[in-house]
């Protein structure tokens, strides 16, 4: 950074030790400021140092499911009060949250995993605070989309991310149909329970299409599975297909 002596690692010879060095040379966290805050889709080590820094410091930690965030920021040895937050409270949430923003206070989002706000909830506080006047910061980090598209080998310069289809078949098959004109790759989000039928579905609409089936990310049985949907179809069939998906679509 211009201007600014180059840090002295020399100095510490322990990492807790590196932590804290670091952490006092950073700008301490804005009041009344909205952090969403990206945690890890499998590896706790994918947390980034930003985002143990802002939940260490801000003054709650709202959560889609505090059970599991407080197991997050416990292995991480943070203690915060935490605030349910998820899809069917969100709207009423977001005004406490306004609230307490408003009080000054720094509020950190997270969800169970990965980026708040992608196929996970965030978008509404985001936007109830954006509209009071609140700065709203990002904390980047883990996302499935992203991991999955990067070890993909489909092409990256231009995707439509979906998230998840409806569950109705007929409302699936309508939106699958209205993609076919898409000339990049699509990007769903699939639970473990509808993969099959996805790729029945995909090996009707798109039968020509190289799909990637990204399995696990960032876990112990973490897989990348290509081919045409038939192939894929056949795969499945003989070996049951258990864990989290994302599923890629390439263009002919
Ligand atoms: N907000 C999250 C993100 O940033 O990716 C996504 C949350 S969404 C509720 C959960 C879906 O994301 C899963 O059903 C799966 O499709 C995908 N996903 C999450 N973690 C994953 C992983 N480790 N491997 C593959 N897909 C994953």
């Amino acid at each position: 950074m211009v201007g600014k002596k180059p840090f002295k690692f020399y100095k510490y010879p322990n990492c807790q030790s590196l932590k804290f060095a670091m952490d006092a040379a950073l700008p301490p966290l804005t009041a009344g400021t909205l952090y969403l805050v990206a945690t890890p889709i499998g590896n706790l080590e994918d947390i980034t140092l930003r985002a143990l820094r802002v939940l260490r410091e801000c003054d709650v930690v709202a959560a889609e499911d505090t059970r599991h965030s407080g197991r997050l920021l416990k292995h991480f040895g943070i203690s915060k009060p935490l605030l349910s937050c998820f899809q069917f409270n969100e709207a009423r949430r977001s005004e406490e949250i306004i609230e307490r923003l408003r009080r000054g206070e720094k509020v950190a989002l997270v969800t169970d995993a990965g980026s708040p706000g992608i196929s996970d909830p965030g978008e509404r506080v985001v936007k109830a605070a954006i509209a009071a006047g609140f700065r709203v910061e990002s904390v980047p980090g883990p996302c499935a989309l992203v991991a999955a598209m990067t070890a993909s080998g489909l092409p990256t310069d231009e995707f439509h991310f979906i998230g998840f289809l409806p569950h109705k078949s007929g409302q699936r098959r309508n939106k699958l149909e209205s993609l076919k004109s898409f000339d990049g790759t699509l990007v769903l989000y699939e639970s473990p329970y509808r993969v099959e039928k996805l790729l029945v579905e995909l090996s009707e609409v798109f039968p020509e299409h190289e799909v990637v089936l990204a399995r696990e990310l960032t876990k112990k049985f973490e897989e990348y599975l290509r081919g045409k949907p038939a192939e894929l179809l056949a795969m499945a069939k003989k070996r049951s297909l258990k864990g989290e998906f994302v599923v890629m679509v390439g263009a002919v």
